[in-house]
Order: structure tokens, then sequence, then C-alpha cells
């Protein structure tokens, strides 16, 4: 039986806080490669609970990693500010690179593009300390700027876009495996869920109910990462949150959706009403922006009752002609009519949050104080 080790990387910021970040791809594609016959191994450089890697807890799961300043790209040079290394110690990674039986292949995911010096630093370690074992990279980075991981990284194979497929293809190929194509998932709901069992200890989860989503703001770079706008079954989202919720008592999920409400009628509000139905008791995070102008009456009051206790809304920003230059999802009103539509149905101020961007090509700064004033006012 072929091995296989997973990496999810360091982050290399000038901050970084565990918000439900969990490398759910790399999840998924592990999941799939065991169900196809190969063993799968992890190492998480961001899990907070390896040994000497603890950081603070904070609510609902969250919590702070272990940070160790390191010295700053010369670009960046200019601010003032701490450059680190967020994650298990470089000691603890090769320990544990020791620790796994030798891996036949290596796969390393990558998130955030500047998150690279990470990604590049796993692939180093994994050659000093194992010598020539073929690795693969996927992930954001590696989709968004294939070019550059192949300059700077300089992985044996990249793999853009979803993963699950085409990395079992590839390491079929790769160890002259065959694979019954016949077995390949059709549909999400066939997909196996993500290997969270590789975890020894569960702050939280996280869940993918749709992949992508339809719409082409101009900002966003969903389209090149992703599948087409594609839901699973609402009966396969429940039995995930339930299978997860018995088997590692987890109660904390925060949901990665980019369209989480989009056809809420046929999604979202089964969801919601399947967890009450099934007297899960969780409390449920939406860290990626919701669409405000679909939150109504209905959808409001089953949030609350079903458990969502962190609500973010998409706005960017209150200036309303560059929001329709770029994106046509949310309107200043939208946003006021949805926060009092949450406010009515139970959720405090305190509860609700809004996302508003700023570095947008021509943006002043005074725009985005604007935004922010306007959503301080509300
Ligand atoms: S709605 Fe959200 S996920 Fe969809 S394109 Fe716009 S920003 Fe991206």
């Amino acid at each position: 039986m072929k091995k296989i080790l997973l990496i999810n990387p360091w982050i290399y910021d000038f901050a970084a806080f565990d918000l439900w970040s969990k490398p759910l791809g790399l999840l998924y594609v592990g999941a799939m490669l065991r169900r196809f016959g190969f063993e799968i191994y992890l190492i998480d450089c961001l899990d907070r609970h390896q040994p000497g890697a603890e950081g603070k807890s904070k609510k609902f799961g969250t919590g702070k990693y272990r940070r160790t300043i390191v010295e700053k790209p010369k670009i960046l040079s200019h601010i003032p500010r701490h450059w680190a290394r967020y994650g298990i110690s470089e000691e603890r990674f090769v320990e544990l690179l020791h620790s796994v039986p030798r891996p036949d292949a290596v796969l390393v995911t990558s998130i955030m593009t500047y998150w690279y010096p990470g990604v590049k630093r796993a692939v180093q370690l994994v050659r000093e300390h194992l010598g020539p074992v073929p690795t693969i990279l996927g992930g954001i980075y590696a989709t968004l700027l294939p070019d550059h991981a192949r300059k700077v990284i300089n992985p044996d194979y990249i793999i853009t876009g979803p993963g699950e497929i085409k990395t079992l293809l590839l390491l079929s190929e790769l160890f002259d495996i065959p694979i019954d194509r016949s077995k390949l998932p059709k549909n999400l709901d066939e997909y196996p869920f993500p290997a969270f069992d590789m975890y020894r200890h569960h702050d939280y989860m996280v869940i993918l109910t749709s992949r992508g989503c339809p719409f082409n703001c101009s900002f966003c770079a969903q389209r090149l990462i992703s599948m087409p706008y594609t839901r699973r079954s609402v009966e396969n989202v429940l039995e995930e949150f339930e299978y997860h919720h018995k088997k590692f008592g987890v109660v904390d999920f925060a949901f990665y959706d980019d369209a989480l409400f989009l056809h809420k009628e046929k999604h979202i509000i089964p969801i919601l009403r399947g967890i009450l139905k099934r007297g899960l008791k969780l409390r449920l995070h939406t860290p990626n922006g919701l669409f405000a102008r679909l939150v109504d009456p209905q959808l409001a009051e089953l949030m609350f009752a079903a458990g969502v206790k962190t609500v973010r809304l998409s706005f960017e920003t209150a200036n309303e002609s560059r929001r329709q230059q770029m994106s046509m999802k949310v309107s200043n009103a939208d946003l006021v009519r949805a926060i009092r539509t949450l406010e009515r149905a139970g959720y405090r101020r305190s509860e609700i949050d809004v996302y508003v961007m700023m570095g947008l090509p021509g943006q002043p700064l005074s725009e985005v104080e604007e935004s922010i004033r306007f959503v301080h006012s509300l």
C-alpha cells in the first residue's frame, strides 16, 4: 500500500489567528486517496494541539497560533511590524517527518499566495530530511500562481483547482496503480467526508455544503479556484454534521461556502431545519461573507434557532457606484434591512460583523473610512 504524507505548511505574515482555519481541500484529497487504497498521514503545521504549539484558546474553538519572529522579506522592510512564522516549530516539523513511515509521495497544500514562504520551507525540509520523494503541490497559491510556484518552490508536480480526482489520477499514473474510473464520484454527495480523523484533538470543524459561486465579483478569485457552482444534497450535509458531532463531540462548525444562502429555500433553510429536527446542539459560524440581500425574517429566525452564532455579512464598500462596477450582490439598503431583520430574530449587534474592503484599485482611503462610518451608523 502506497503511503502519502499530507502537509499543511506554516503561515508567514505580520499577523495570524486561528479563526476556524483547516486545510479542507487537503483533507478531502486525503479522504479520496484513502478510499482508493492509499495510506495517508498528516502534518498540519497550524495544528494548535501539537506539543509546543499550544496558543491561547478563545471563543468557539478559535485561538492563537504559536508565533516565531523571523527575518522580514526585503520588499516589506519599510513596514514597522514584526514578520513571523505561525505554527509548530521547525524542530517539531522535522520530528514529525521522522515519526511517520517513509512516504512514497508528499502532498503539500497552499493557501494565500503571499504565504508561499511557508510552502517553500516545508518542501525544503522534506527534501533535506526525506531525500528524493515526489512532491506534489496543490491549493490556492499553486492554482493562482503556478509559474511562480514552479520557479520558487520547484515541486515535482503541481495540481491546480479542485484536487481530489486530479491527485488520485496522478498518483495512479506515478505508481502504476490502476484506478477503477467507474468508482470516481459523479457528484458532491459521492465524495467521502474530509479526513478530520487525522487530528487527535478537535476544537471545531469546517464544512463545505456547496462549491463555487455563480457570481463574478471583479475582486474575487473563486472562479479560478473552484468548480462551477454545485451543491451537496441537504441530507448528505446533515449526515456529515451528525457524523462528526457524534464521533468527535464537536459543536462548533464553520461554513466555508462562498454562496451559502443561494437557492436558500432548497439549501440552507432545509439544512437549518434538519439540524433542529435531528436535535443537534451546534454552534455555527459563517466566516465567509453572507449575502445580506437574501436575509429575510424566515431565514434569520431559523439561523437564530439552529445556533448560527457568528454572522458575517459581505458589504465591501458603502460607495454605490464603485460597488456597481465590481459586484451587484448587495446595496446599502440591503445591509440596513438585513441587520434590522437579524436583530428582530434575536441577534445582538455584537454577534453581527460586516466585511468592508480596502485597497481596491483606485480606492481612496476616505472611501474606506466612509464605509466604516456607514456600518457603525447602523
Ligand atoms: S459573491 Fe462572493 S464568492 Fe461569489 S464572486 Fe462575489 S465575492 Fe466571490
